[in-house]
Formats: C-alpha cells, structure tokens, sequence
C-alpha cells in the first residue's frame, strides 16, 4: 500500500529546514504532499501561488513530492487526499506547545489523522522563515538558509 502524508505549512518562504524534512519525509513514506495554506498567516510576503511556485523550484528532483495548496481545516485536506498522516517539523522547545497543541486539536476533530514530528538536523534546528525574513530586511546574506533564488526572491520582494 501507497503511504501517503501531507507536510502543511505557510512556507512563505521555504527554507532548507523545510527542504530537510521532505527530504526525511521522502526516505520514509512514498508520496509527500507538501500544502501551503491559505489562511495560516495573516500578512505574508509571499502569495500562496508564489509561494507553491518556490516550493516546486526547491523541490524539482526530489521524487515523491508534490505540491499542492489548500483552503480550510488541514483534516478535511488530509481526507480529501485519501491520506490519514500529517507530519509536522519540530526545532526547538518553543516550537512543542504550539504542535502539542494542533496535534492534539485535530486529534479532537478527526479520529482517523495522526501527526508526526520530524526534527531537521542541528545546524537548521533553528532556521524560521520569520527570521529570515527579518535578516533579509537588514541586509544579511541568506546563504546557507534558503537557496539562492529563495534569496533572490525575498531581496525583490523587500526592495
Ligand atoms: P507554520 O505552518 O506554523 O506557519 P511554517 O510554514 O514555517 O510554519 O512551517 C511548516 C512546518 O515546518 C511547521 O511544522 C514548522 O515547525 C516546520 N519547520 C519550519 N522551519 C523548520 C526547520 N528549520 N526545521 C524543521 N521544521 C521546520
């Protein structure tokens, strides 16, 4: 049997902790649907199109994966995708209440969806799009952070 889960997420954008665990994701489960939300963020930089459109240039080769965006409750998509897995990543402590919290909330909602924790590995442990994005208003170079037409895209977005 096929073993579907789906990554949700704002991805605005995506970074290499992102790209980390769809790379774990891809090792353990044969079709990885990356979904970038429409509502999870009030005002981000990016529009949910060019924010797909980022996540596929970063994940071409990777097979697998696929992208996909999606409006509402994430247990309605995951249903809608025949899929009953959603993973989510974990960085630091901070992170534990927030997932803790939205795992357990969908638990509520839906008996069929489990949520999986994936960690990246230690040197994105602690990479966020937020900071990133914060850095890229004051200038820092964001190699080694997002790839470099992630970069070139957030410069223009800020110029
Ligand atoms: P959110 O869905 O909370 O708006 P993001 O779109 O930034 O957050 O991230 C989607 C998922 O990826 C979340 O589970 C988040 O914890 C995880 N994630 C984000 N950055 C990293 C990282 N550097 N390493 C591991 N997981 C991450």
């Amino acid at each position: 049997m096929r073993k579907t889960v789906v990554y949700p997420g704002s991805f605005d954008p995506v970074t290499y902790g992102h790209l980390d665990i769809i790379k774990r994701a891809v090792k353990i489960f044969d079709r990885v649907i990356v979904a970038v939300a429409h509502n999870s963020e009030k005002d981000p930089l990016f529009s949910v199109v060019e924010r797909v459109d980022l996540l596929k240039k970063a994940t071409k080769g990777i097979k697998g994966v696929e992208i996909d965006d999606f409006k509402g409750l994430v247990v309605d998509y995951v249903a809608s995708k025949n899929a009953r897995i959603v993973i989510r990543g974990l960085r630091m402590i901070s992170d534990f209440e927030y997932e803790f919290q939205m795992a357990l909330t969908n638990m509520k909602l839906s008996r069929d969806m489990e949520t999986i924790f994936m960690t990246p590995r230690e040197s994105y442990s602690y990479l966020s799009s937020k900071l990133i994005k914060e850095a890229a208003s004051l200038g820092a170079d964001l190699k080694g952070f997002v790839p470099g037409f992630v970069e070139k895209a957030i410069k223009e977005k800020l110029r």
